[in-house]
């Protein structure tokens, strides 16, 4: 790894294949895993994780949005890939860059058909998304009959597969809630399958449901999180490599004395004579302004620097009075020591918001361990 001058996300390609095996060995040699690389790889770099996951022998990808597929496609990903969240202005590039939709309501199959059926499709895949109670995309049980007519009158499309999302698969609390969406989205798809003459792929766990509810794993598993090392439990933690490591440099320290302040709104008052470093990365790359006034750290050195004073749109200010260091010196802000797990529960938040909101300016930077 050359030495770090500038924010960068270092994407560690072998934890990334670590994950991958570890939850290769979760399911069954049978189920596919559906690798989900929505929101640039949960941070990272879709095309590079996307490209290393193809290898190692991932069957299927989803993103959210069809504009994401359309990248995937443009960089010479294959597969197929889901879309999770198309809406109908999208129809076109789906079907034009072969992307494969979710469709989530009766209006939208409608509209899907009739435009497959002037773009002469026939069989286009499609995948059926039923909300089995996280009630935020997806038919319900009783569209079934009105589904299966639309189906059953157009050759346009094929269902590739039917599923559903849990609401709270890694938590064990909600055990009982979990087994009921489990046992909806069964009594859903053997009524499917009834009547289609046909097989589609069932599908309906995340990366916590694969951990928690292996005997659902039907013939996929949409692995999100996981693959980059995180695992919504402490005990899964263990068994997963963080992927990404975002590092940052010193650019400036300053000396300051007692009732000076620090950065915007003087926000901190010096109270005994402190050391500070400025680094180069602030709210506008995915430091929330809530880390500011000693919520969040950095690590310098081995040692943790608390940010002070509100983090600014392109800096943070760090206090780092007994830390040896100087100005050019490598800042981890998170990776294999202080997880992105650990510093976004510093705000209440998870590591999906913080890996995902790392701004696209910083500086990816692939390796293998
Ligand atoms: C994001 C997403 C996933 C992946 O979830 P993880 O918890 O990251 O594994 C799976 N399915 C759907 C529908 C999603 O939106």
């Amino acid at each position: 790894m050359q030495k770090t001058t500038e924010t960068t996300l270092e994407i560690n390609l072998s934890a990334l294949e670590h994950n991958y095996n570890y939850i290769r060995s979760k399911v069954k040699p049978s189920t596919k895993i559906l690798a989900v690389v929505k929101a640039f790889g949960y941070g990272s770099d879709a095309v590079e994780v996307a490209k290393e996951l193809v290898d190692l022998g991932a069957e299927y990808f989803a993103v959210a949005y069809s504009g994401e597929g359309e990248q995937l496609r443009d960089k010479g990903i294959e597969i197929p890939i889901l879309v999770l969240h198309p809406l109908p202005t999208n129809f076109k590039v789906i079907i034009h860059r072969c992307l494969e939709p979710s469709i989530y309501s009766i209006k939208m199959l409608r509209e899907f058909v009739a435009f497959a059926e002037t773009e002469q499709q026939q069989n286009y895949p499609i995948h059926l998304k039923f909300n089995t109670g996280l009630n935020r995309l997806g038919f319900i049980a009783s569209e079934i009959p009105e589904i299966l007519e639309i189906l059953q009158n157009s050759e346009s499309i094929k269902v590739r597969s039917i599923f559903s999302h849990l609401a709270a698969s890694e938590d064990q609390a909600e055990r009982e809630f979990t087994l009921k969406q489990l046992k909806s989205f069964s009594e859903i798809s053997e009524e499917l399958l009834k009547s289609l003459n046909y097989k589609p792929l069932l599908h309906t766990l995340n990366t916590s449901g694969i951990l928690n509810f292996p005997e659902s794993q039907y013939d996929m598993v949409r692995c999100g999180i996981g693959l980059y090392g995180y695992g919504n439990s402490v005990s899964e933690n263990k068994h997963l490599q963080p992927v990404v490591t975002l590092k940052t440099v010193i650019s400036q320290i300053h000396y300051l004395a007692p009732g000076d302040t620090l950065g915007y709104n003087r926000a901190f008052t010096v109270k005994e004579p402190t050391k500070t470093a400025t680094l180069p990365i602030g709210h506008a790359d995915g430091i929330s302004r809530a880390y500011g006034n000693g919520v969040g750290w950095v690590t310098i050195n081995g040692q943790k620097a608390p940010i002070q004073g509100n983090v600014c749109m392109d800096m943070i200010m760090v206090a780092i009075t007994n830390i040896d260091c100087n100005e050019g010196d490598e800042v981890v802000v998170f990776g294999n020591t202080t997880t992105a797990e650990n510093l976004s529960n510093a705000i209440n938040s998870i590591p999906y918001e913080l890996l995902t909101a790392i701004s696209q300016r910083i500086k990816r930077v692939v390796y293998r361990k």
